[in-house]
């Protein structure tokens, strides 16, 4: 069975009067980077709703015939981040079926940990699942139950366990939910002078015109409909764990997280492993376009050049995205053509925000030699990576992921570089502002680089394999 582990993009818009398939078909765009298998969008005339989704980036999906099917003035849309093996239509989203109180379509960002005891409930109760995605458990959870939408989204909460930052299309309101941790990020601006609108990340308000209002709470639950913008606690907030991997690698430049500009966290990122890990070089280049902020941020704490090593193709997906170690491999030299103007004879301290697989590090320090760097120093802005994730980051499992299994000094010499650096958990924290006075990192999961889960049960899964646990 598929493993639907997700990082996605999700969107929700209520604003009569605009052309809402559109703004929607715009904002996802914008949000292209959280997804790029599938993109969907689904909308509501007041009466019934429309949806159309495929395989494919968002402007591969949508076209003019297209999006003229998608009438109304509410509208929800996904995009869809591909894992291994779940590359099916089926999966992609927004999901829509017709229930008591007409359409539902749900978009979702997240992982519920608790799916499979979920889907077996369901199952028992003679709900037929059509898929193995614990969106659609979701989905018949609130279909199956009674109440007003408000009481059947906070009895959906009662019973998730997870990840989930979700958009709602209803036939009359469009919601918004955070999961109780706040695992994922989503946020609700404003649009004209009576449209709402939810996002993933703020960057996708900015390019469709909306104001960023705030980000929607841990647990809470915000409807957009005639009567504008209502807000309620869905579920009681849990510590807060909002995923620091979306300041370190995830979200647009652009975004705003607790109001800060990501770029302005990942420069920071930057100084403090400069301060924590000063190399002997020359000049300072970035892994484009994700280790850009922090290069930038090492050059300046450091005081050395900052020049551009690589130049990446642009028009190239993301390395994760390709099914095979082998085919990643190959994707690096797709991707990337070192500047040996830049580089000869110049000892290099090359800063990249994380090391997954460890596939990327190694020919980009190889790249740099053959462009005439004399000397490669690889500074990390993210600490290494040695759990899975649950929360609905497809973070490999823990065998994939390089440093599980070898130590600092180990995968220094197999991504052959002269010296191998990643920053300090406390060290990142710092720069994320999320320390206490007593220096004890706060809000967010770190549980990729602590192994430490918000979600006790989590543990549980972790001594499954993910096979057992997802299949
Ligand atoms: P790896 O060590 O797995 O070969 O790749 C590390 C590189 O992948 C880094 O440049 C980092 O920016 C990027 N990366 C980290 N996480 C992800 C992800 O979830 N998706 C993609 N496409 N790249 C990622
Ligand atoms: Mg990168």
């Amino acid at each position: 069975m598929d493993k639907p582990r997700d990082k996605c993009g999700v969107f929700g818009i209520y604003a009569p009067g605009e052309d809402i398939a559109r703004l929607t078909f715009f904002a996802l765009h914008a949000l292209q980077h959280r997804g790029q298998e599938s993109a969907g969008i689904a909308t509501s005339d007041g009466h019934v709703a429309h949806i159309y989704k495929a395989m494919g980036l968002v402007n591969q999906v949508f076209n003019e015939e297209n999006l003229a099917t998608l009438p109304g003035h509410l509208a929800i849309g996904h995009n869809r981040y591909s894992t291994t093996g779940s590359s099916k239509l089926r999966n992609a989203q927004p999901l829509l079926i017709e229930t008591a109180l007409g359409p539902l379509g749900v978009a979702h960002n997240g992982n519920l940990i608790n799916a499979p005891q979920l889907r077996r409930d369901l199952l028992q109760r003679g709900v037929g699942l059509s898929s193995s995605s614990d969106t659609e458990v979701m989905v018949q959870l609130l279909a199956g139950s009674h109440g007003d939408w408000n009481s059947r989204l906070r009895g959906m909460m009662a019973q998730a366990e997870g990840a989930y930052a979700l958009t709602i299309l209803t036939r009359n309101a469009v919601f918004g939910l955070r999961d109780p941790w706040g695992f994922r990020p989503l946020a609700v601006g404003k649009l004209g002078k009576s449209g709402y609108v939810l996002a993933s990340e703020s960057c996708a308000f900015a390019t469709i015109g909306a104001e960023f209002i705030r980000e929607v709470q841990p647990g809470e639950i915000v409807r957009l409909d005639a009567n504008g913008l209502h807000a309620e606690q869905g579920a009681a907030p849990r510590n807060f764990s909002l995923c620091t991997f979306e300041h370190i690698y995830f979200a647009r430049p652009d975004s705003l997280f607790q109001g800060r500009v990501i770029h302005a966290i990942r420069q920071e990122l930057g100084r403090a492993l400069a301060r924590e890990a000063p190399a002997p070089a020359d000049i300072v280049v970035a892994v484009p376009d994700s280790g850009t902020p922090a290069a930038i941020g090492y050059a300046q704490e450091s005081g050395l050049h900052f020049t551009e090593g690589f130049i990446k193709n642009r028009y190239i997906g993301r390395t994760f995205i390709q099914p095979t170690d082998r085919l990643r491999q190959n994707s690096v030299s797709l991707k990337f053509n070192p500047l040996p103007g830049n580089l000869n004879g110049k000892r290099v301290v090359m800063v990249d925000d994380s090391i997954v697989r460890g596939n990327t590090a190694g020919p980009l320090v190889q790249l740099l030699r053959d462009g005439g760097a004399t000397e490669v120093h690889v500074r990390v802005s993210s600490p290494p990576i040695k759990h899975p994730c649950f929360m609905g980051v497809d973070m490999a499992t823990r065998a994939e992921l390089i440093a599980h299994n070898f130590s600092v000094d180990d995968i220094c010499r197999r991504i052959g570089a002269d010296s191998l650096a990643y920053i300090s958990l406390e060290g990142m924290m710092r720069a994320v502002g999320a320390i206490d006075p007593d220096g004890t990192p706060h809000g967010y999961c770190n549980a990729c680089f602590t192994g430490n889960y918000p979600i006790p049960l989590v543990e549980e899964m972790d001594k499954l394999s993910l096979e057992q646990a997802f299949g």
